[in-house]
């Protein structure tokens, strides 16, 4: 609720204002962000002055990332673009200038009636995602490219391949408590970055180490999440696939496999453990570009643990989080007679 500056008389008749009309809003950031942090937003006489994290939040618990932290700056910096930009040079040349909304909406409309008058309305391919726009306007523009009969598109440029493969590989795209990574014995940082990309995860990562986790890291990059692990696997790009058929390999092998598990949970076992047969380490050596001791070792490791986390790009969810039901864990097929805590079972 803004309330608008308070007038008052000064006692020699002269009116001003009171500059304390401060209060603080709750709010949630608009990114697609599977963190979805809280915000806690001052607003001063109508203007925002002050973004933070919302320490209340008992999930994301007062962390915002950079690109949040500065967004009181941001609402009003003058570079902000707030009108449509029409290119008025050629492609690339970097040359735009302000219109109306009425004009820029005349001239898209004008355009589109030409493309559906010459080719049909699939000729028209709506390409957008989420960005900041939330879930109303995430949705908004579809009932009108539904309208038109344009082409229809699965509107992701991330999640989509990674829903696929959960979906072929787990049977459906759901997740586990992601507070219970805190309770796992070893945590798996697969291909991702989560210092920079999920920050919240990192403080579950952090929850886990102090309590004794052992933290690895498998990603070609030195990152900042690859420094604070235990154990940074640098694969070569592209090979961490050969690297997980490997890990099976040594698993399997060394019957490090829970079998009730499998049994109960999985299809396809049988010809899963015979095609990783190949994969030994000297030939994974080979292929990763990693020792076959880093593999063995770490393959051991996997399957020795009690409570296991990987955690993989698209990860950990915030439980607030409304559209991103992305697993945020792989539990682990391995290991036989685990203790089954509530972090290690699949
Ligand atoms: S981590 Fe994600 S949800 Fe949290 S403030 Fe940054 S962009 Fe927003």
């Amino acid at each position: 609720m803004h309330v608008g500056p308070a007038r008052v008389s000064a006692p020699y008749n002269v009116c001003y204002s009171v500059a304390s009309m401060r209060e603080t809003r709750h709010s949630v950031c608009p990114h697609d962000c599977p963190s979805q942090c809280a915000l806690s937003v001052t607003v001063e006489s109508g203007r925002v002055t002050a973004v933070a994290g919302d320490s209340t939040h008992p999930f994301t618990r007062g962390v915002v990332c950079g690109k949040v932290h500065d967004y009181a700056e941001r609402l009003y910096a003058p570079t902000r673009v707030l009108t449509p930009l029409k290119r008025v040079g050629a492609k690339g040349e970097g040359r735009f200038e302000p219109v109306s909304w009425d004009a820029a909406i005349e001239e898209i409309a004008h355009r589109w009636r030409r493309v559906i008058a010459q080719w049909g309305g699939e000729a028209i391919l709506p390409f957008s995602y989420a960005g900041t726009l939330g879930l109303v306007q995430y949705w908004a523009g579809h009932p009108l490219f539904h309208a038109l009969g344009a082409s229809q598109l699965d509107r992701t440029i991330c999640v989509a391949t990674a829903y696929a493969g959960w979906a072929a590989t787990v049977g459906t795209v759901a997740g586990n408590d992601s507070e219970h990574m805190a309770d796992s014995d070893l945590v798996v940082l697969w291909g991702i970055n989560a210092s920079y990309t999920h920050i919240n995860l990192m403080s579950l990562v952090k929850k886990a180490r102090q309590r004794g986790a052992f933290i690895v890291c498998i990603d070609p990059y030195r990152t900042q999440t690859a420094k604070f692990a235990a154990l940074h696997l640098q694969p070569r790009p592209g090979t961490d696939g050969a690297l997980a058929l490997g890990m099976m390999h040594v698993l399997i092998g060394e019957g490090l496999v829970d079998h009730d598990y499998i049994q109960r949970a999985t299809v396809g076992y049988g010809t899963l453990a015979q095609h990783v047969k190949q994969y030994d380490p000297v030939r994974l050596a080979a292929i990763t570009g990693l020792s076959s001791e880093a593999i063995v070792s770490f393959a051991r490791r996997y399957g020795a643990c009690r409570a296991m986390t990987t955690a993989v790009e698209p990860a950990a969810p915030s439980p607030a989080c409304p559209r991103s039901p992305v697993p945020m864990r792989m539990r682990r097929a391995a290991r036989s007679s685990p203790p089954r805590t509530p972090s290690g079972s699949i």
